[in-house]
């Protein structure tokens, strides 16, 4: 883990990994009595890109500028790549490359202590839930180019139940804040309603 925290972010970060292990997912996502929603948005959220980082760590191999020329989430999502700021007019790129970005992108956000504040007493800014909210959004798409186009790759690692936890835990955890609007998550909305209705 990369992101140095405080002392109670890493405790909160202990109490969704205990929580998880309940089995109810549903209620591990909810906000902790008394703790303040950007801490936990915030922790989880660097929780979610060590996950994403890892998961797509595995299949790197596998998703290369000639398996990939396009970022997709099945035939009819497609993704250019722009960041808002150093590069206004989006890119359309290689998967690999666009996932480079992304990730790049999120770890600057991540590191900023102004928009991430490490330290006891430093208050988050006023714009940090539009920030975690964006940096979801885009976290999911690697999700979506993942099952739409790597999933027999992740059946061959044996990764499947490990991605499938993940991302559930991901999605509980977005709709318990309503962080991600329903469009962007249309890629990935028959799964999302096959996970959904085994818990609720
Ligand atoms: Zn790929």
């Amino acid at each position: 883990n990369p992101f140095l925290f405080c002392s109670h972010q890493y405790e909160l970060l202990k109490h969704a990994e205990a929580t998880l292990g309940s089995g109810n997912l549903r209620q591990a996502v909810m906000l902790p009595e008394g703790e303040d929603l950007n801490e936990w948005i915030a922790v989880n959220t660097v929780d979610f890109f060590n996950q994403i980082n890892m998961l797509y760590g595995t299949i790197t191999e596998f998703c290369t500028e000639a398996s990939c020329p396009v970022m997709s989430a099945g035939p009819r999502y497609e993704y250019h790549w722009a960041d808002g700021t150093n590069i206004k007019k989006p890119i359309k790129c290689s998967a690999p490359k666009y996932i480079d970005y992304l990730m790049t992108w999120v770890q600057d956000q991540l590191d900023d202590e102004t928009l991430f504040p490490s330290k006891i007493g430093v208050p988050f800014p006023k714009n940090f839930m539009s920030v975690a909210k964006t940096i979801l959004k885009r976290l999911f798409r690697v999700y979506a180019h993942i099952y739409h186009q790597h999933f027999d790759s992740v059946m061959q690692l044996q990764e499947e139940a490990h991605l499938n936890t993940s991302f559930k835990h991901f999605i509980f955890f977005v709709q318990e804040f309503n962080l991600i609007d329903r469009r962007e998550l249309a890629p990935l909305q028959e799964l999302i309603e096959k996970l959904g209705s085994k818990d609720r």
